[in-house]
C-alpha cells in the first residue's frame, strides 16, 4: 500500500482482499526458480549440469549459466543434453 499511495496518492481504497503465492508450499510446485546465493559461483550451475558416468543428465533452468530461471533457460539445456548424449 505504501509503494500504491506513492504512486496514486494517499486517497486509494484498501484491498477487499489479498492473495500471496507460496510457492515453497504450493504441492505443485515446491518452490519457484533457482537464484545463486549470495557468496555463490556462477560456475554452480555448470557442477549441477554434470552428467554422472556418462548415464545420467541433468536440464532444466538451474543448469543454465546463459538463462537460469526462464523457461528458454530450461529449453536450451534440454537441446544441450541431447546434444551431449548424442555424441556418445
Ligand atoms: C511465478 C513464476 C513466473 C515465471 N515467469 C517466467 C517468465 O515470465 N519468463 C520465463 O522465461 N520464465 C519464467 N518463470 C521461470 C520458468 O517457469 C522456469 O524457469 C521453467 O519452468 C523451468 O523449467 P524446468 O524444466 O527447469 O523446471 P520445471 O518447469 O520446474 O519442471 C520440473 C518438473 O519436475 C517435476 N518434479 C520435481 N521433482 C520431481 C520428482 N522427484 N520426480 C518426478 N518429477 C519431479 C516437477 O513436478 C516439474 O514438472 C517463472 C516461474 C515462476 C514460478
Amino acid at each position: 500500500m505504501n509503494v500504491l499511495k506513492k504512486l496514486y496518492g494517499d486517497d486509494i481504497p484498501a484491498p477487499v482482499d489479498v492473495h500471496i503465492t507460496r510457492w515453497q508450499a504450493d504441492p505443485f510446485s515446491l518452490g519457484a526458480y533457482s537464484y545463486t546465493p549470495v557468496n555463490g559461483r556462477a560456475e554452480q550451475r555448470e557442477d549441477l549440469a554434470a552428467p554422472v558416468a556418462d548415464r545420467v543428465f541433468f536440464a532444466g533452468e538451474a543448469t543454465s549459466s546463459d538463462y537460469p530461471a526462464t523457461t528458454h533457460g530450461a529449453y536450451l539445456s534440454g537441446l544441450r543434453e541431447a546434444r551431449r548424449i548424442q555424441r556418445l
